[in-house]
């Protein structure tokens, strides 16, 4: 009965010791969907206890690699460094209980015992030596680890969300340490003190944690806790199907911001990496948080595709609003072109942003697409531009600008395009031609939205002002 009441709590619990890996934020994307979907809690533990590899610089690429995700956690970050103290209880509660012991081998011992354990075969090598022995034999000035009194018979099962039935006989488990002798709590230990104190529910990680969970699930017996449901999802592969790594992609979520990717295009493919909703491809986060569910988390690795997170993200960059692609854009202009933009900048790109958002791959793609609106004069012309710029052809541009103003034509797409049309005609020049010896002069370049769309916005005085001939060096 209490089962069924029982709140959903997960946790994403990362180490920060490096970058936040796809992968990693994939299990994150999965605690919080899960904990959003049973109205629950997604908790975030940092794993510091590994001090000399844990870095403020890491936890802080982690922070803001799950924020510009959206994964936003509940309470306060926990640190579990911070619970050394409660988990070195723990210990000392099983040490009364003689569920664990003092063990007083020395470096050289056990390593005599591994190398014995190799020459045998034994999948596990500590000898148990002192499972059975009371401290006062213990060797003068040898500080003790504390190990815990590991079940030796029987079988230890495992009902795993994902993998389903798996167990493993506890033979092949050894007596692990809880605590080292300079008194530092271990992994094992640690996750699973804390996941009971912040009482998790549901454990979603890597596959790679499959094995650790058996032993920890001896852990939880020898303190009579009930464990958590868990759910290890497989690890994301290269197209090549190896593990993915620095070879197929980036492996930092911030080489995907970097390279223009939208947070909701990767949050999107994360999600469908291994996870399905029927033949769903674009799937929002709204949605996402009715329809996710461990079942339909898939068995098998799922390999990174890049060609499709790039696809996704043109859908993003086309669904988004035109302000919402000017403040995406904007800091990658201003440093990549090192220009600060004036207000009228950000309202010529906001304009400018409908014809442009439907090629975009990325937001570098956009932001390079869009860079001719905002571009001191005189433009750079490429060289295919400079083609369409010859003597002949800016004679033409000339008597057109005359002719606008004369007609006192409207600087809008469709009063431009008509006035362009009837100019052609008389002047028996092929529009083609025409419009691209127009985009050549206000673009630079040969390729663009449609050429009076740009004159729209760029308007009447930015448009006079490319069009002057001082400012094309043809
Ligand atoms: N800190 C572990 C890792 O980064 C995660 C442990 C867990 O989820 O239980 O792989």
């Amino acid at each position: 009965m209490t089962d069924s009441i029982q709140k959903v709590r997960t946790r994403f619990a990362p180490s920060p010791t490096g970058d936040l890996h796809p992968g990693s934020a994939r299990t994150a994307l999965f605690n919080w969907l899960f904990a959003r979907h049973h109205g629950g809690e997604y908790l975030l533990r940092i794993e510091d206890t590994d001090r000399k590899r844990s870095t403020p610089e890491a936890l802080d690429t982690i922070l803001n690699g799950l924020s510009w995700l959206g994964i936003e956690h509940d309470g306060s970050i926990i640190s579990q460094f911070k619970q050394a103290d409660r988990h070195r209880e723990i210990a000392q509660k099983l040490l009364d209980e003689g569920k664990a012991y003092y063990c007083y081998s020395s470096p050289e011992d056990l390593q005599k015992m591994r190398d014995l354990a190799k020459i045998k075969g034994h999948p596990i090598s500590y000898d148990n030596h002192w499972r059975n022995r009371d401290s006062s034999e213990a060797p003068h000035g040898q500080k003790p680890t504390v190990r815990l009194k590991s079940q030796q018979k029987g079988i230890t099962t495992l009902v795993d969300l994902v993998q389903g039935h798996v167990e493993i006989k506890n033979a092949q488990l050894d007596d692990m340490i809880l605590l080292r002798s300079d008194g530092t709590p271990t992994y094992m230990l640690a996750v699973v003190v804390d996941d009971h104190d912040m009482n998790i529910t549901h454990v979603i990680r890597g596959d790679d944690h499959l094995t650790n969970t058996f032993r920890q699930l001896q852990i939880y017996k020898a303190l009579g806790w009930k464990t958590p449901q868990f759910a290890h999802i497989p690890l994301i592969h290269g197209p090549d199907g190896t593990k993915f790594s620095k070879r197929h992609g980036s492996t930092s979520v911030g080489g995907y911001a970097n390279m223009g990717i939208m947070p909701k295009a990767m949050t999107n493919y994360l999600l469908r990496l291994g996870w399905s909703h029927g033949d769903d491809e674009i799937i929002s986060t709204n949605q996402a948080i009715e329809w996710f569910n461990i079942n339909s988390i898939g068995k098998s690795p799922a390999r990174f595709d890049i060609v499709k997170l790039l696809s996704l993200n043109s859908h993003y960059i086309r669904e988004a609003s035109s302000i919402e692609l000017v403040q995406a854009i904007k800091p990658i202009l201003e440093k990549k072109h090192k220009k600060s933009l004036s207000e009228k900048d950000i309202d010529t790109l906001i304009k400018g942003m409908t014809g442009l958002k439907d090629r975009a791959k990325t937001l570098l793609d956009l932001a390079e697409n869009a860079w001719f609106y905002v571009a001191p004069l005189p433009l750079w012309y490429d060289e295919k531009a400079q083609k369409f710029l010859q003597k002949e052809s800016i004679e033409s541009l000339k008597i057109f600008i005359l002719y606008l103003s004369e007609n006192n034509i409207l600087w809008s797409h469709d009063s431009l395009l008509a006035a362009a049309r009837i100019f052609v005609e008389k002047n028996n020049i092929k529009m083609r031609y025409f419009s691209q010896t127009l985009r050549a002069a206000l673009t630079g370049s040969t390729v663009s939205p449609s050429i009076f769309e740009v004159m729209e916005v760029l308007g009447k005085e930015l448009s006079l002002q490319r069009f002057n001939l001082e400012n094309i060096p043809a």
